[in-house]
């Protein structure tokens, strides 16, 4: 059945200003690293595709090695836009990356010029498009000069490969000097990628500050914990979860006592929030003024329904945050 777009899309999603750019995302994206890859179902990746962009998601986020195998994300997502998104796709912004082990062999990782160009090239090939909206650098790379790596992203953007440039996994410092080097260059860094849950606050120690400084806009990943942070695991570990899955990215030793115990205690915040657990945990990252957006994964469509519920309740009372705070210290 050919697909149209749910009219009302526009009307209850959150868009903010990414940094200081003329940019917005939707305050909710959606990732594809776990399951769009080729041992997925393609109708489920492809009905979350559609559901995410019914309440209003924009943003769609890719990386070359996304799958497994590594590519068959982006392959996966090609398909669905040309079945479904051909008239859509001046209303979708779609980013991809380049950093982790794509081939073998000196040209296949990390940040060099030979890298990057050869990555988005085969990138565009994937998802049948003739340019993303942002192309990421997907980590640091500690031998290859930063200057390098930025002047890469610079040409790209010159050459009509990508929109804008953003960074992932850049420390403040790191972070700092590749803003930079892209100011001088005049391609203004667009969004940095970090980490950012209950679970791992690594960015309040200076880099939420240095983005805003600088006027660049934040997208949270993995904000649910991987999943850790909803309901997912607090009677056992189902068996069509992350974790009972072939992902080596989460399993069931990460899922401990002690973390358990503090998701159980959360829910109960979030239950008197009449928030589902995850609702919550969206919002808790969203309180950032940085944060432009929190970029979820998820394994059906219902998820995204539910995570899309936290715009209703975004806001805080100190006391919950206080709560919240001794909860994670336990
Ligand atoms: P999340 O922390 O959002 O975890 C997603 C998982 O949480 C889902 O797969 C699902 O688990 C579970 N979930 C989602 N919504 C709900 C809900 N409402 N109720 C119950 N469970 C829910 O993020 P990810 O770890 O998937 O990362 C998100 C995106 O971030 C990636 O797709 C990628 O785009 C990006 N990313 C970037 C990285 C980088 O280095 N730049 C690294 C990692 C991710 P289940 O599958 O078990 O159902």
């Amino acid at each position: 059945m050919s697909y149209m777009p749910c009219k009302g899309r526009y009307d209850t999603m959150k868009y903010n200003f990414c940094g200081s750019s003329g940019l917005k995302l939707s305050a909710i994206s959606l990732g594809l690293w776990h399951n769009f890859g080729d041992i997925n179902s393609y109708e489920n990746s492809r009905s979350m595709i559609r559901r995410a962009f019914d309440l209003g998601i924009t943003h769609f986020d890719l990386a070359n090695n996304y799958g497994p195998p590594p590519g068959s994300a982006e392959e996966t997502f090609g398909r669905i836009v040309r079945d479904d998104f051909k008239a859509y796709r001046d209303e979708m912004m779609i980013s991809t990356k380049a950093g982790y082990t794509m081939w073998p062999g000196p040209y296949g990782d990390f940040g060099s010029k030979k890298y990057l160009f050869a990555s988005l090239d085969q990138s565009l090939k994937r998802m049948g498009l003739d340019y993303v909206d942002i192309f990421y650098h997907h980590r640091p790379d500690p031998e290859t000069p930063l200057e390098e790596t930025m002047r890469t992203l610079d040409l790209i953007v010159r050459q009509g490969k990508a929109l804008y440039v953003g960074i992932s996994n850049y420390k403040p410092d790191q972070a700092k000097k590749a803003f930079g080097i892209l100011k001088n260059l005049g391609t203004p860094c667009l969004i940095h990628q970090p980490r950012y849950s209950m679970l791992d606050r690594w960015v309040e120690d200076g880099l939420l500050d240095l983005l805003e400084d600088n006027g660049v806009g934040c997208i949270a990943f993995s904000p649910l914990g991987k999943g850790v942070l909803t309901n997912r695991y607090l009677h056992g570990i189902p068996e069509d979860s992350r974790v009972a899955s072939q992902s080596t990215f989460l399993n069931s030793k990460d899922i401990t006592e002690n973390l358990i115990s503090k998701v159980i205690m959360l829910n109960q915040i979030a239950e008197k929030r009449q928030q589902s657990m995850a609702q919550m945990a969206l919002a808790w990252v969203l309180r950032k003024k940085q944060m432009t957006s929190v970029l979820i994964g998820a394994s059906k469509s219902s998820q995204i329904d539910d995570c899309v519920g936290a715009l209703a309740h975004l806001d805080f009372c100190s006391e919950e945050l206080e709560q919240i705070d001794n909860i994670l210290k336990k």
